[in-house]
């Protein structure tokens, strides 16, 4: 059988461990667009090169002990800003639930207790638990931050894997403090509906005899990948139950492939192997900030996100050869460019190249910019056999300045080395 294991409010349960105080009291985590990268005087910004899904941001500020509450959230005028990234049980008994503003979660439970994200204990304790399931489960797959799915075929029994799985979870609550709830099935999207069933901090055994029973009653909504135009069209078709979906397989099999697959999906004809080992495909990094005119700020702000970015590139080791850079406007406008270069990487033309890419995607000259995301793809590992030859010994001399740079920064920070044209 497959098991999907998930932490139970994950980021509350690691602010738990530090602080056992919190327990059994309403607590949440804000989080916020870190737009403090852009101060002339920012400092206190860490990497994070490690894989573990997209919520993780690769680029975040860490924050010191005393703003670890809700003036961290605070902006220049002493507003509260920013948004809820995860809740306690206590918290969402008001209400309070994932991506609601700040405000709004304290106007609805005043006792409330915000802390301010800590990444990189989050990263760390995400990497122990890992660890830890490898030793129990010969096949892992992490499937982002606090989850991950395994094979328990050939290994348990599968009249002991209710037994198994329940230990498991006592387990990792004993040797790591973190509540998690697992379910268990014939199929890794029926075993992750199970752990829905089971939070928190339970578990479910889906036998393939009971998959009928158990999935009738369940809301079409909370099927993992169900998103909003898909349930619109299912209550449209009068299909609110998993139940009904099931019953209804011409009807969603005429809407697509996407459609198709889901049908499969739910009626557990369709899974995917656990695949243990996942590659990073892309890096990027973004920001969401005030709404700004100013071409030339706009110009600078690419510069420091450039740079970042570039940090990333070189610690990975990686030479990307897709570069993708989007802007958002106001009234929703959006524009994109990309570009494929086969070059060595390096962070002065990778700097020159973000520019110009920003010359060009910027369509809207009349409209405030609200984002900026650069992305790097399509990596190659081997320099020498793939890149251009043209100009070949410039660019290794470029690369050794970007090496350079590099050491600097890790020894004093990311912020030790700054651009002239930032300032
Ligand atoms: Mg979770």
């Amino acid at each position: 059988m497959k098991i999907h294991i998930d932490i139970d409010c994950f980021f509350v349960s690691a602010a738990r461990i530090l602080d056992p105080s919190l327990e059994g009291k309403p607590v949440a985590i804000g989080g916020r667009s870190d737009t403090k990268i852009f101060d002339a005087h920012a400092k206190n910004q860490s990497v994070n090169v490690e894989n573990t899904g997209n919520f993780v941001p690769t680029f975040f500020k860490t924050y010191e002990a005393k703003d670890d509450d809700l003036d961290a959230f605070r902006d220049a005028n002493g507003r509260i800003t920013g948004i809820l990234t995860t809740s306690s049980y206590e918290a969402r008994r008001y209400g309070v639930k994932t991506a609601m503003s700040i405000s709004q979660a304290l106007a609805l439970c005043p006792r409330l207790i915000i802390k301010a994200p800590n990444m990189s204990f989050y990263q760390q304790l995400s990497h122990r638990l890992h660890k830890f399931l490898s030793l129990r489960v010969p096949l892992i797959e992490q499937a982002s931050i606090d989850e991950f799915y395994g094979d328990l075929s050939g290994w348990v029994a599968e009249d002991e894997v209710e037994w198994f799985i329940d230990n498991l979870r006592h387990e990792i609550k004993k040797e790591l403090q973190l509540p998690v709830s697992i379910g268990a099935a014939r199929t890794r999207y029926i075993a992750k509906t199970a752990t829905s069933h089971a939070k928190p901090f339970g578990c479910k055994t889906v036998f393939p005899h009971q998959e009928d029973a158990f999935l009738e009653p369940i809301k079409v909504e909370d099927f993992a990948g169900i998103g909003k135009s898909m349930l619109a069209k299912l209550k449209s078709a009068q299909i609110h139950t998993l139940g009904e979906l099931k019953r209804r397989r011409g009807t969603v099999a005429s809407w697509g492939p996407y459609a198709q697959e889901l049908y499969k999906r739910v009626a557990g004809l369709s899974d995917d192997p656990i695949n243990t080992c996942h590659k990073r495909k892309s890096i990027g990094i973004s920001r969401t900030f005030a709404p700004l005119f100013d071409r030339g700020e706009l110009r600078r702000r690419v510069h420091i996100l450039a740079r970042h970015l570039s940090f990333a590139i070189l610690k990975l080791e990686v030479i990307p050869t897709t570069f993708h850079l989007n802007l958002g406007y106001e009234m929703s406008q959006k524009s994109h460019k990309n570009v494929t270069l086969c070059e060595i990487f390096t962070e002065k033309k990778f700097d020159a190249l973000c520019i110009s890419l920003l010359n060009e995607a910027d369509i809207y000259k009349r409209l405030h910019v609200i984002r900026i995301g650069i992305t790097c793809s399509h990596f190659t590992r081997d320099s020498k056999r793939e890149l251009s030859l043209i100009g070949f010994k410039e660019e290794q001399s470029m690369r050794r300045l970007s090496e350079q740079t590099h050491k600097v920064r890790e020894k004093y920070g990311l912020d030790s080395l700054k651009w002239g044209s930032e300032l």
